[in-house]
């Protein structure tokens, strides 16, 4: 076993630098009991904001300054947990902050309400006032779903059972994360471990096929134990959202979940469409697949290793610094000197330590610099992770400092463009320069797996998704056989003939947390296609695609999720996008096809 060094035995160079946010821990306290006592002052606003527009822009500011000064403490005392989950101080500050996040809520919880409630014509004529011009686009998002808002005690109904709907959720996520026991396998060197999701996702890739298939064939049966039980969980779910759809006079649950974040249904559908148009593709990647490892089966258990063997380049955390810059010098020096400013102010937590928590992550708040969580190792697949959440940091600080608190924040579905488009300027930064054709065939098959895994895999999830919601509210009672039977039949349409449709794979609907975030999964697969689409747009220095791009960056939430992409360059309601990532997945498939032919 490796030993990890203690939190407090990592250099301090490698630490991320939190008294930027506060110098000390005893100024993190003055600041939570500051928040404490706001948010105890927010119930004078409530009953006041229909009163004036003077009224409605005193209590808007005296709310969104709660919020930013809560996002401040709350930032710190998270931070600090991560990066050593063991200290029972930041412990307790990360439990404070988490109680009085959901205090504030609560309090403020009369805010959409109230203003929905004040007549149209009069919060119109309320809008006229110059000092609620800053405020127009976010009193927007509040009212533009007025004609599916109910009376304010249905409303109110409704919401005191959020608990009740969400616990079907709860139920699998309780199952899911530690009531289900998983069977002892092998590792490559034989050795027994114990397997787990997390155990599960670093099998399916080992190169030994028997490890492989040992860890699929014993994850499936600890599933398929209790797939009445999955199924009643997601079922549940489902009818949840189909509720809420109904009794609020949406269509169907999707366009309720769609216009919650005011994107088009056409989004979905031209999606869903074009990937069904591309399938081929994907066919011809699992058949080169079968040829390269030499396999008389290919079985849905070897579609994660590596085509090439492991991985022929590593990078030391300087090295992968001084590599993302090359690779993102494309951008400009303007965006450069924020990479560098991210990069040389101990703004990443950089090592693996003890207790700190996994993974990676970009965070932080208005008030706060950009913070990076790694737990760095010397392989390029961690290059990509830096550019990645150097990329969500990047379009943080652009952000923040373009826009009011207000808008100072940006919706999921434009946040992993702008950490996709990195990892895919880093491609094509890496296949410039890199000849070796070992290197460039690694590269090569890391990027078109992301193209599976992303664009392909997550929308046949998001079929799958909208197909159970229709079953349902036609009255189709949603079992495990008529779920299973679906996906099975999915999933062969979407690998094709190379791969055999293993039986165990019906039931993969059962293990997938995203079905219980209510039309999630398709933002990932439109996320990667527009970020294929806009790093293109960039590399071939298409007229003014970097000033487009770097203005998305500034952006904010101050328009529409769809509206800022357009202004990005890429329209997602249609199709254009979607074919020109295609493409390029063609272009790199056929590289790929002749390097290892
Ligand atoms: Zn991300």
């Amino acid at each position: 076993m490796k030993q990890l060094p203690k939190r407090s035995d990592v250099p301090e160079a490698l630490t991320w630098d939190l008294t930027k946010i506060f110098k000390t821990d005893a100024d993190f306290e003055a600041a939570f009991k500051a928040v404490q006592d706001q948010n105890a002052a927010i119930q004078s606003v409530q009953g006041t904001l229909g009163h004036s527009a003077a009224a409605l822009v005193a209590g808007l500011t005296k709310i969104l300054d709660l919020y930013q000064q809560l996002e401040k403490v709350y930032v710190y005392a998270s931070l600090k947990n991560d990066q050593d989950t063991m200290n029972a101080k930041y412990q307790g500050y990360q439990a404070q902050v988490s109680s009085l996040a959901t205090a504030v809520s609560a309090n403020v919880a009369f805010l959409d309400p109230e203003i929905l409630a004040i007549p149209e014509a009069k919060l119109n004529e309320f809008k006229q006032a110059p000092e609620l011009a800053l405020y127009q686009h976010f009193l927007d998002t509040i009212t533009a779903n007025r004609p599916h808002v109910l009376a304010p005690e249905t409303e109110a109904l409704i919401a005191a059972a959020g608990e009740i709907l969400g616990s079907p959720s709860n139920t699998f996520s309780v199952l899911n994360n530690s009531d289900l026991k998983f069977p002892v396998v092998h590792d490559e060197a034989g050795n027994q471990v114990r397997l787990s999701n997390g155990v599960y996702g670093t099998l399916i890739e080992s190169t030994d096929q028997k490890v492989r298939q040992e860890a699929f064939t014993a994850l499936y049966q600890v599933y398929g134990q209790f797939k009445n039980t999955l199924a009643a969980t997601l079922s549940g779910e489902v009818k949840g959202h189909n509720y809420i759809a109904k009794t609020h006079h949406y269509k169907d649950a999707r366009a309720k979940a769609m216009s919650n974040n005011h994107i088009p249904e056409s989004v979905y559908d031209t999606l869903v469409h074009e990937v069904n148009d591309h399938l081929d593709l994907l066919h011809r990647y699992v058949a080169l697949r079968k040829k390269i490892l030499k396999l008389d089966e290919l079985h849905m258990y070897d579609l994660y290793t590596p085509l090439t063997g492991s991985a022929p380049l590593t990078y030391t955390f300087d090295q992968a610094k001084a590599e993302a810059k090359n690779a993102l010098a494309i951008l400009g020096p303007d965006y450069l000197s924020h990479v560098d400013e991210i990069f040389d102010n101990r703004y990443i937590d950089v090592m693996e330590n003890q207790g700190k928590r996994s993974g990676a992550y970009s965070g932080g708040s208005y008030d706060t610099p950009p913070y990076e969580l790694l737990n760095w190792q010397d392989n390029v697949n961690n290059l990509y992770t830096l550019v990645h959440e150097t990329g969500h940091s990047v379009h943080s600080w652009y952000t923040r400092h373009n826009q009011p608190y207000v808008y100072g924040d940006y919706p999921i579905f434009v946040a992993e463009i702008a950490s996709t488009t990195n990892e895919n300027l880093l491609t094509e930064y890496l296949l410039k320069t890199q000849t070796d054709p070992i290197v460039r065939a690694y590269i090569l098959n890391y990027y078109l797996d992301g193209f599976k895994g992303t664009v392909y895999r997550q929308t046949q999830f998001a079929e799958f998704e909208h197909y159970i919601h229709q079953a349902d509210a036609k009255g189709q009672p949603l079992t495990a056989e008529f779920m299973s039977q679906y996906y099975q039949k999915l999933n062969g349409q979407y690998y094709g003939d190379s791969v055999i449709n293993d039986d165990q794979i019906a039931l993969e609907w059962s293990r997938i947390p995203h079905f219980y975030m209510n039309y999630y999964v398709y933002q990932y697969a439109t996320g990667f296609a527009a970020a294929s689409f806009l790093s293109h747009q960039i590399t071939t220095q298409q007229p003014a695609a970097l000033d487009k791009y770097l203005n998305y960056l500034k952006s904010g939430s101050s328009s529409y999720a769809i509206d800022t992409m357009k202004t990005a360059g890429v329209d997602m309601t249609q199709a254009t996008y979607l074919k020109d990532a295609f493409k390029i997945f063609e272009t790199r498939l056929d590289e790929l096809t002749e390097l290892l032919g």
